[in-house]
């Protein structure tokens, strides 16, 4: 496992699913981490205890909140931004409200907390953001605007990449397919749908999510930089 003794780690939305992974797998590698979390208070508050990491409420579509708790944090190793949001349905009658949130989450708050963190990250930080394959592929109707931010996601991922490589600052994606969480289960109603795209016809586990960003995090992913990392049992194949 490799070790994290000594880096200063904050995930954004980490009180749930593949952020609440990921906030073990960089606690039990003796990581120093932070997570935020805005809604799931009683279960942020068990992962710290359980973990030893430090929870902080913050709602990712407040911006200036989520750049005060970045810049809070002091130089950091890693920022992981898990933070996520789905609203599906048909375009035609979606609440632009919800759609405009979504995009606050997903695509306003990592383009601001990536900047935020970069300006005085420790020299060969990490920052990795939780993306989706449906930046690449999306084969079925109603998630336009989702698919909409997961693809902005890259844009970013591929220019501040760019913007922070000459500090040995590394700017990536994960892209999970379907992973077993709250926002997809592995036993609802799309799941079935969804493993007949897959060539590995299950969901996920958000450990195996968490594993590979840890891996990017690390020293073996110094060479890793303005790419997708793409989990998902050949959806996007
Ligand atoms: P969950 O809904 O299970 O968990 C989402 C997490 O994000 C929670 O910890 C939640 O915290 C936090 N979060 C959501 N909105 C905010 C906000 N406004 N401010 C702060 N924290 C917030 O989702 P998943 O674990 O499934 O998804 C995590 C990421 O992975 C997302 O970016 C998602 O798009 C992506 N993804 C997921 C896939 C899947 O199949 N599960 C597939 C591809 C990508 P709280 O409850 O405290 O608000």
């Amino acid at each position: 496992m490799t070790d994290f003794t000594g880096k200063t780690i904050l995930v954004l939305g980490g009180s749930r699913g593949i952020g609440a992974a990921i906030v073990r797998r960089f606690a039990a590698a003796d990581g120093a981490v932070t997570f935020t979390y805005a809604g799931s208070k009683d279960a942020a508050e068990a992962l710290a205890t359980e973990t030893g990491a430090e929870a902080i409420r913050v709602d990712s579509a407040d911006r200036d909140a989520l750049i005060a708790v970045v810049a809070g944090r002091g130089p950091l190793d890693v920022l992981v931004i898990n933070a996520g949001t789905l609203v599906m349905g048909d375009p035609l009658t979606l609440d632009p409200d919800a759609v405009d949130r979504m995009i606050d989450v997903n695509v306003r708050a990592p383009y601001h907390a990536a900047v935020e963190a970069a300006r005085r990250m420790n020299p060969n930080g990490r920052i990795i953001v939780i993306g989706s394959v449906n930046g690449d592929r999306m084969p079925f109707a109603g998630a336009a605007a989702y698919a909409l931010t997961k693809s902005a996601v890259q844009g970013m991922v591929r220019g501040l990449a760019r913007d922070f490589g000459d500090r040995g600052i590394t700017v990536n994606a994960i892209q999970p397919g379907p992973t077993d969480s709250d926002m997809n289960p592995a036993g609802g109603p799309m799941a079935s749908f969804m493993h007949s795209h897959m060539a590995i016809k299950r969901h996920a586990h958000a450990e195996e999510v968490a594993e590979l960003t840890a891996f990017v995090a690390g020293p073996h992913g110094a060479m890793i930089t303005g790419s997708f990392q793409t989990i998902d049992g050949g959806f996007g194949a």
